[in-house]
């Protein structure tokens, strides 16, 4: 198996129509009381509500990661306007504040839980950010057929900057916590703070999951590494029309950001054009 570290060619893939393109959103804790740090990256559920609306409203078809992994693989087909939710860290605002509103928007999604604190509080955050925690038998009663649990390191910590075996503990107890704690098969995996490297994504694959989420700031192609998903952090003031541009790939927009990620838009979209150009 090569590694694919994004600028080589990319594998061709049996492939519906010209769209191979899907937006993966990243979300974290949902409520409309944001203490201290948690402000950054805290959905109150109206924007939460607003954005499915936007998901739904406009015909996306939601994917588990898992699905959307399925469907690069050829084993299932691409909906044409595909896109991927995702919740990390496993905060207890997801049973409590989103799953509500995921199950009347029928939007399916991916929870990637920090293992090590279900049941506690988040101890790897800032002391104002140690937020709740779902509890084993929270992450049981999850519906399976609304919400794939993903796993999110066991601690929290940098996979690319502890030593190997480290990291390959943190990436196989992830998976086993979670496993004895739900009954189910965990199969995908999302790096804590986004860092990966070669050896951490190679480590992923030998401990058995079929890919992983990273943090690109950019929509997923069918270029991507499996085991390098771009996702999109998704600002809590993001208004549903820009959110609307982002799912189109138009602007890649985020309060505070806006030069940075439109620059990559702007790659992403002459990265686009130009593949489109090679398949006619
Ligand atoms: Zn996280």
């Amino acid at each position: 198996m090569t590694e694919t570290d994004g600028d080589g060619p990319a594998p061709r893939r049996a492939r519906g129509p010209a769209r191979d393109v899907v937006p993966i959103l990243m979300y974290h804790s949902v409520g409309d009381r944001a203490p201290g740090s948690t402000r950054a990256w805290t959905h109150s559920p109206a924007v939460l509500r607003s954005h499915l609306g936007v998901v739904t409203g406009e015909g996306y078809e939601p994917l588990t990661v898992s699905e959307y992994l399925a469907a690069r693989r050829g084993a299932r087909p691409l909906p044409e306007r595909a896109v991927v939710v995702t919740f990390d860290d496993g905060y207890r605002d997801f049973a409590t504040e989103a799953l509500g509103l995921l199950a009347a928007a029928r939007v399916p999604v991916t929870l990637y839980v920090t293992s090590a604190y279900i049941g506690g509080h988040a101890g790897w955050r800032r002391p104002d950010a140690r937020l709740p925690m779902l509890s084993a038998r929270e992450l049981a009663g999850l519906p399976a057929d609304l919400v794939e649990v993903g796993a999110h390191g066991h601690t929290h910590v940098k996979l690319d900057t502890v030593p190997v075996e480290a990291a390959r503990d943190e990436i196989r107890r992830s998976k086993a916590t979670l496993e004895d704690a739900m009954g189910r098969e965990v199969l995908t995996f999302a790096y804590p703070h986004g860092c990966h490297d070669a050896a951490v994504r190679r480590l992923v694959r030998e401990e058995g999951f079929a890919g992983a989420c990273a943090v690109g700031h950019a929509l997923s192609w069918s270029g991507d590494d499996d085991y390098a998903l771009a996702r999109v952090i998704v600002a809590p003031d993001l208004r549903p029309r820009d959110l609307s541009a982002v799912l189109r790939g138009v602007a890649l927009a985020r309060a505070g950001e806006r030069t940075p990620l439109r620059a990559r838009a702007w790659r992403l979209r002459s990265r686009l054009r130009a593949r489109l150009r090679t398949r006619r």
